[in-house]
């Protein structure tokens, strides 16, 4: 099949010199701005160029939106701010089309999860939290004081924005990643500066614009692009009350040590996660070879709650693995853009390359029972791979891949197997498959992980909050958690 027709304005797009987004102005590069290459990791050629941010500009941004936060935005009503991110949304899907085709050219995802996440998802997000503008309270209490004059004691909490957040977030699903921080800021009275990865900001630069038209008062949001060094400079700024960081574990905790250095900045940290499936040997085996096809090999397994690792029952496992691997050899590999295809390029040079090395380690110390290599020709492409662990020592069962790699390891006992499930730093998400729904209630409670799904994997929904424990982060997104991380809560006891 060929691939779809590129739109005039996304080539348009592309072409244009990108600066930051400030104070609702897209601003040209400063002259002799450093110039970042944003790479179609499909076809290894630049296709935009965007500046990094001067330390002014950062300083503008963060200026621009603490000017927002004390101004316009204060006195926003929830309603209004509702009705905003409604808009938003609608903004999105207008122009759909457009923002998916440039979300594939810059991270190789498909062009049908970037139409059905990055854009269809990410409105959905927005609607959420559009609901909640309106439905962010304190309490009122009633304090048991005695009276010692005959006076009366009343109450009550409220829920006050924190201020000036910086977003930070990885470059696998920039705009749904984003739109849950900045959606949760907004409908909560706060203000964002976002800060993309270098490797694609360009979709989140075109959102913005949109938003200016949907009405998004300036200052509200704005993007500053860069590395680390932005990404530093930002959390130790003095009107930054809090860092919404999702990324690497490693990051995270610069990202945190940074924050508690600066100004006790508050923070939260979405991070990575070596995530387990648990195939019980009752599991309904064609339907968990199917979900966990789908789930593990998404995006190229570019996706922080994917499966990494697979634990199944000694007595399934011969039929588990023959099953993937042979489903897993029929995947169609190609450009993102062709609708037929069903994997595309890793999204970047570094991650390529990281990828790769990860091959090297599980033909010296692994079986491979399909894939691990790259595939000949241009872009970073490499085969779908699924790896038998030969102990639960193997690198590949230990180290997060980022990468369309699973590693299966046998259990004979479930012990054992709850052990090893928990024997990483990591505690981002895990799956059970299972028809013995009270055995799955009872391991539930016993695996270590911010979410755990039961027949179905990486199934995220706005109404269910989101993150990990252990080295997979601090803090929640989605569902009503994200309140606590956006507003202060402030008390006031009153004596009549
Ligand atoms: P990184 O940690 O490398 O980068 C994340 C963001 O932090 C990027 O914007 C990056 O900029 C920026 N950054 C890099 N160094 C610093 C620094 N010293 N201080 C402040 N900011 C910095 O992660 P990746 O982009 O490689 O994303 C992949 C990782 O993200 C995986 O581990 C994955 O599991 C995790 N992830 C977690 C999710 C979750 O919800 N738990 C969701 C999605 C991904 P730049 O890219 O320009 O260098």
């Amino acid at each position: 099949m060929p691939c779809i027709q590129i739109l005039p304005e996304v080539f348009s797009f592309l072409e244009r010199q990108h600066g930051q987004f400030i104070d609702g102005q897209t601003r040209a590069p400063a002259s002799g701005a450093a110039m970042l290459s944003v790479t179609n990791p499909a076809t290894e050629s630049v296709i935009a160029q965007v500046a990094a941010a001067s330390e002014a500009e950062v300083d503008a941004a963060v200026a621009a939106a603490t000017a927002a936060f004390e101004g316009v935005w204060a006195q926003t009503s929830p309603y209004e701010r509702g009705q905003l991110l409604l808009r938003m949304a609608d903004a999105m899907e207008a122009h759909g089309e457009e923002l998916a085709q440039i979300e594939s050219l810059t991270t190789g995802k498909s062009i049908h999860l970037s139409r059905m996440l990055d854009v269809g998802q990410t409105a959905v997000a927005l609607r959420y939290y559009a609901g909640w503008a309106t439905k962010i309270s304190g309490q009122t209490l009633s304090p048991s004081f005695p009276s010692l004059r005959g006076e009366r004691y009343s109450a009550m909490t409220l829920r006050e924005p924190v201020g000036v957040v910086a977003g930070i977030i990885p470059w696998n699903f920039g705009p749904m990643i984003a739109a849950w921080k900045f959606g949760a800021a907004l409908a909560c009275g706060c203000t964002m500066v976002l800060k993309p990865s270098e490797f694609s900001p360009l979709t989140l630069l075109r959102m913005v614009e949109l938003f200016t038209g949907a009405g998004l008062p300036d200052g509200v949001l704005n993007i500053v692009n860069g590395g680390g060094d932005c990404g530093q400079q930002l959390i130790h700024h003095p009107d930054v009350a809090k860092v919404s960081f999702t990324g690497s574990a490693g990051t995270g905790i610069k990202v945190g040590r940074a924050a508690v250095a600066a100004h006790l900045t508050r923070f939260t940290l979405e991070l990575g996660g070596k995530n387990a499936a648990i195939l019980l040997a009752d599991a309904n085996v064609d339907a968990a070879v199917t979900g966990l096809l789908q789930t593990g090999y998404v995006h190229q397994g570019q996706v922080c709650a994917a499966p990494e690792r697979l634990f199944v029952s000694q007595e399934r496992v011969d039929e588990v693995c023959e099953k993937m691997a042979q489903a897993l050899r029929h995947l169609k590999i190609g450009s993102p853009l062709d609708e037929a295809v069903q994997q595309g390029p890793i999204s970047n040079k570094p991650q390529y390359e990281k990828v790769l090395q990860y091959f090297e380690t599980a033909h010296r110390q692994s079986q491979v029972l399909c894939g691990a290599r790259a595939v000949d020709g241009t872009g970073y492409f490499v085969e779908p791979t699924l790896i038998r662990a030969r102990t639960p020592q193997d690198v590949l069962l230990c180290e997060e891949v980022f990468g369309p790699v699973l590693t299966v390891m046998p259990y004979e006992d479930e012990g054992q197997m709850l052990e090893w499930v928990n024997d990483t730093p990591f505690g981002l998400s895990a799956s059970l498959w299972t028809n013995d729904l009270a055995k799955a209630m009872r391991l539930i409670p016993q695996v270590q992980a911010g979410t755990v799904w039961v027949n179905m994997h990486t199934f995220l929904d706005c109404a269910v909050p989101f993150g990990g424990v252990k080295a997979s982060g601090v803090g929640r997104e989605l569902g009503s958690a994200f309140i606590d991380d956006y507003t202060e809560l402030k008390s006031v006891i009153m004596a009549y």
